[in-house]
């Protein structure tokens, strides 16, 4: 047989990482690598990962750093010789928008769950009802009957209330998916709080002696690391890199064209043709790293498992960078930023729409200047699709009017910046882990791997380590061993 071909459909994180390990990963390629085609549908690789000037800076537009205690992005790095690119975050904590007033986050809470009852009790943005229902989750319920799989909301609720459910565990654990607590799988969004919810006792306690809450697939931290890194040319310029190395290696990589259909063909070499609107691409087999819904829609016909990844939802957001001359502003004295809890109200129209405010030069020191501050606000949630309905100009007249609400002054910014990201987050529901073991079960037969951030985890190491792993599974299924690491 001639060479085998795989064809990776999407140029996110998450198909440039398959790309790298289909053609070798850090060993680079020999005679036993397939020839590898890249198809990406926009006009730009990198998916959610995207870097622009702004305000004299290099500034991400989508994820601005990942986790560093799971390896897996800084293996990446590592590996493509951008070690002396890392940047660890610069400062911890941050404040929540509380009755009108910030307060600056209590310690030792764990995606949102506070795990240390006397910060808690300290905590002055919380009423005495919610301090109580903090005491009381020692007793009451002693046990929650959580069965195989329950709403993060589910479990909070029950142990420690509605005030600490929606004013301190939503706004956190909710904001990095964009999604609702009383939607989100346990399971897997955070198996350690349904674990701890099994065992019975105090929640507070059970996560307080759990492992880490994001270790990598098989349970791997780095323990020494900062909590975040970002790279000194943004995170975005992590798929700009791999994409020149993945050239230099002679994978073929394609921009502005998207993939229309996947076709089995009866007889060849090559069971599968992939379509775009102007060509056909024969493959031996394919890694899908594209959003669910696309990858359901190319799969439905061959499995009804595989139609299913169409009702994965997602949640569309978007963020409004701005800079302020350092006299235009005062912000809170500490932290990387401000978190707001869904339906604050305030003077104007409806609930604040503004969930978190990101301040970008207190968190990566190489956006720090004298003349100015930059700082980011996130708007948009599975259920709030109010900005989706607005232009950029309402856009920013809103955050603009509630960011003066919510930060000590906010006075008239020099450069503003808004960026879309429509149905940029999937949302793993109740049933999400059983949905996507049938679906790949189903992928798998046909030699199609899935990859990419519906499936993992959401964040950009949980990315990269799906779009390997496709890659390993489509390795194996050509019979050709993948590295041993
Ligand atoms: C606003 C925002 C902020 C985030 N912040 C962080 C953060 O700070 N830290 C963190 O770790 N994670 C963060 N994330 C999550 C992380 O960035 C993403 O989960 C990750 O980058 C997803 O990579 P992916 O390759 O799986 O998907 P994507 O980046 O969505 O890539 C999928 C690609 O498939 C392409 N495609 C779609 N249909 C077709 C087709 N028919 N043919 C060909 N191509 C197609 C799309 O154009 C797209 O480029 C954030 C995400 C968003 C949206």
């Amino acid at each position: 047989m001639s060479r085998p071909s795989v064809v990776v459909v999407g140029g996110g994180i998450s198909a440039l990482a398959a790309a790298w390990e289909l053609t070798g990963g850090v060993d680079g390629p020999n005679d036993t690598t397939p020839r590898v085609e890249v198809i990406e549908a926009s006009g730009r690789w990198g998916g959610s990962l995207a870097t622009t000037t702004f305000a004299g800076r290099t500034i991400d537009l989508g994820a601005d750093g990942f986790l560093a205690r799971r390896p897996e992005a800084v293996t990446l790095v590592d590996e493509l010789g951008l070690h002396e690119e890392l940047e660890a975050v610069n400062a911890s904590g941050a404040s929540i928008y509380l009755h009108g007033a910030l307060y600056e986050l209590p310690t030792g809470l764990v995606l949102g769950v506070p795990t240390d009852l006397a910060a808690t009790l300290h905590f002055a943005g919380l009423t005495w009802r919610a301090r109580l229902a903090a005491r009381r989750d020692a007793y009451l319920p002693r046990r929650l009957e959580v069965g195989e799989d329950a709403t993060i909301g589910d479990i909070v609720r029950r142990k420690l209330g509605r005030e600490l459910s929606y004013q301190l565990i939503e706004p956190m654990i909710g904001g990095i998916q964009a999604g609702r607590i009383d939607e989100l799988s346990a399971k897997s969004v955070f198996p350690a709080l349904l674990d701890a919810a099994k065992k019975g006792g105090s929640l507070m306690r059970a996560l307080r002696h759990s492992g880490p809450v994001n270790p990598g697939p098989a349970g791997e931290v780095v323990p020494s690391a900062p909590a975040f890194y970002s790279l000194r040319h943004g995170v975005g310029s992590l798929p700009v890199e791999l994409v020149a190395r993945l050239s230099a290696r002679g994978v073929v990589l394609r921009t502005d064209v998207s993939v229309t259909a996947l076709r089995r063909t009866p007889a060849g070499d090559y069971p599968w043709e992939v379509d775009t609107v102007h060509t056909t691409t024969p493959a031996n087999a394919i890694v899908l790293a594209t959003p669910a819904p696309v990858a359901g829609a190319l799969l439905a016909s061959f499995d009804a498992a595989l139609d299913e990844l169409r009702r994965i939802p997602s949640a569309s957001t978007a963020i409004v960078t701005f800079a302020l001359a350092r006299e235009e502003i005062t912000l809170l004295e500490t932290g990387t930023g401000v978190l707001v809890p869904l339906g604050t109200t305030w003077s104007g129209d409806g609930s604040m729409m503004v969930t978190a405010i990101t301040l970008l030069d207190r968190k990566w020191p190489r956006h720090v200047r004298d003349e100015d501050v930059i700082l980011r606000a996130h708007v948009g949630r599975s259920d709030d699709t109010r900005a989706s309905e607005m232009d950029d100009d309402e856009l920013v007249t809103r955050v603009r009017a509630e960011l003066a609400v919510l930060l000590p002054r906010f006075g008239s910014p020099s450069a503003t910046l808004v960026q879309r990201w429509p149905h940029g987050l999937p949302q793993y529901l109740l049933g999400h882990e059983e949905r996507v073991a049938r679906a790949r079960a189903a992928s798998a037969r046909l030699s199609v791997a899935l990859a990419g951030n519906a499936y993992d985890g959401v964040g950009v190491p949980a990315s990269i380590g799906s779009g390997r792993r496709a890659a390993r599974e489509v390795l194996a299924s050509l019979a050709i061993s993948p590295r041993v690491t």
